[in-house]
Order: C-alpha cells, then structure tokens, then sequence
C-alpha cells in the first residue's frame, strides 16, 4: 500500500506492508488525514518513532466485527493494556505498556489503511464531514485544558500561540465566555481570531502584568513559555500544550516565586469534540489551508511547517 513512512527521513512508499490487525483491532482505510506540529516534531527526533506517521484521520471500517463494518470513524490515538494500574485506575490515556498511532511504537495514518483498536474507536455521525471530523483529536485535546482547569465566565485567561492547536484551545475556551486574549506572532492566525471575536494581540505588543487567572501555553517555543509564565498571576494557572522533541532551558523562578500551578495536557475527550464539530460550535473548515494527496506528503510536510498556512490536509482516498 501507499504510505508516508519516517525513518530518519521521511519518504513516500508505495510498496509498504498492509499492516494486520492485532485480536481486538480493526482495519480502517483513511479518507483524509491531517498534519500537526507532534508530527513535525517527530520528524525532528520526538519519540525516537520510526513506521507511519499520522495520529489525526478519518476512515471507513474496512475489516472487523459485523457492527462497525463500514461505519466512518475516527480513533483515539492511545492503544492501551487494560491491565495495569494506570488502566485499572481510569487513567488508559497513560497506561504503562501503551503505543500511539503514529507517534509511539505503532504505524499511523498516513497509509491507505491503519489498524487500530476497536476500543478506541468512535463512529462519525453524518452531522460531521470528513474536513470537520480529521480535527476530531486535536480539538480533544483542546477540550483537556477545561477538562483539567475549569474555566468561570469572570476569568481572565490567556492563550500563548496562535498555531493550529492555540486556535483550537482559543475557540473552546472562547465558548465558556471568559475574558479572553490570544497572544501570538502569526498575523494570518490572529486575523482569524479577531474574525472570531476573540481578542489578539502580537507578541510584540504584549504588556505582561502578571494578572491572568490562566494561561495556555501552546506556542511550541520556550520564548512563548516565558511569556506564558510572565502572564500568569500569583497563585494562577499555567497549562502546557506543546510538546518538543528537544528539552526547552525554561525559567522557572517565576514559577516558584508566584505560586503558579502547572499543569501539563495531552489527549482529551473525543465524545466532546465531535458533539461541537456536528453541533458547529467550532469552526475548523476555515483553517484548512491545504489538502494534498498522499503521494504530496513530503511537499504537505514542508507547508505545514511554513507560518503561511494553517492546516494542511493529506487526501488519502481516491
Ligand atoms: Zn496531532
Ligand atoms: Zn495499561
């Protein structure tokens, strides 16, 4: 099968093995995958990961049990034991023994066909096209930062980055109606925030108080980092987003002398995701700058990483 395969180097392959479904797996074949910035990262070195990138995707159920033959999905991306004390405590997401779709010892998406877990899998109802449901994972773990921190009307609240997953946690924080800056150095970014009624502001233009109740910090830098910690107020809240494959020096003093809480966030809750995606509370169509095919992955690859667009789309299907 056709397939986007990193080892050192990323390269298209034509001839790449089927992959065979473990007991308990399905085999799904994907319509539409997109790329973001924990796949750039892998690219760098994150994870150490070799096989098929692509952790964001829809498909149809191509092999499996009678029920969900068929049926358009999307998937958790943490294939989990069930077993240890991380699963048997609800806490799957970090279970012990676990590997991620395209990230950590398991191929990814950006193949003709994926075999995951039936378990993680949830279907698609028609309310979501396939551009809306390949944000399906993304716009998750942007529901994370309230899952872990909950956000009151009067909080002032502050998101750092205005890439694709700083405008994903900006429009689910923008729904809970708090007082809310975006802070980022991307003009195309800000521009669809303002479009949004979300206030934006350019980094360079930034006067840090130390006076918001929360700051998401999701801008991938150690520079957006420290901005996040210099927003912050004593005693406030500090959520991380990013993840990077090398270690970021970070300055931690004004960490300890205000007292702020960090809070690390990773994957989140799908139900919730694509419940907003059917009900258009959250707009993902317009930030999708880009759909190549598959056999463009490398060229798909390059724009992503460029500021001068948003998503960038891999159509795998036909
Ligand atoms: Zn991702
Ligand atoms: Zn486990």
């Amino acid at each position: 099968m056709n397939a986007l395969h990193f080892d050192g180097r990323l390269r298209w392959e034509s001839r790449y093995p089927e992959p065979k479904p473990e007991p308990g797996e399905v085999l799904v074949r994907v319509k539409l995958a997109g790329i973001c910035a924990t796949d750039l990262e892998v690219t760098r070195g994150y994870m150490g990961f070799t096989g098929v990138l692509g952790h964001e995707f829809v498909g149809r159920v191509e092999k499996g049990p009678r029920p969900w033959r068929g049926k358009r999905v999307v998937a958790e991306i943490n294939c989990v034991c069930g077993r240890c004390e991380m699963c048997q405590h609800g806490l799957a997401n970090h279970c012990r023994r676990r590997t991620v779709i395209g990230i950590d010892g398991r191929d990814g998406a950006f193949a003709e066909l994926v075999a995951v877990p039936q378990r993680n899998l949830h279907e698609v109802p028609d309310a979501v096209s396939d551009e809306q449901a390949v944000f399906v994972e993304p716009l998750a773990a942007a529901y994370q930062v309230i899952k872990q921190c909950p956000i009151e009307k009067r909080m002032r609240v502050a998101v750092v980055g205005s890439g694709r997953l700083g405008l994903l946690v900006a429009q689910v924080l923008h729904g809970t109606g708090c007082q809310l800056e975006v802070i980022g150095r991307n003009e195309l970014t800000l521009n669809f925030c303002e479009k949004k009624g979300i206030q934006a502001t350019p980094v360079s233009e930034v006067i840090c108080r130390a006076d918001r109740d929360v700051v998401v910090a999701c801008s991938g830098s150690p520079e957006g980092f420290d901005v996040a910690a210099r927003l912050v107020r004593p005693r406030g809240t500090l959520i991380l987003k990013s993840t990077y494959a090398r270690g970021a020096p970070l300055n931690l003093a004004a960490i300890v002398i205000n007292e702020v809480t960090l809070v690390g966030s990773r994957c989140g809750p799908f139900p919730e995701a694509i419940n907003a995606l059917a009900r258009r509370q959250i707009d993902v169509e317009s930030m999708i700058s880009r759909t190549l095919p598959l056999s463009k992955g490398i060229e798909a690859f390059e724009m992503a990483a460029d500021p001068r667009y948003i998503k960038v789309l891999l159509k795998v299907e036909g």
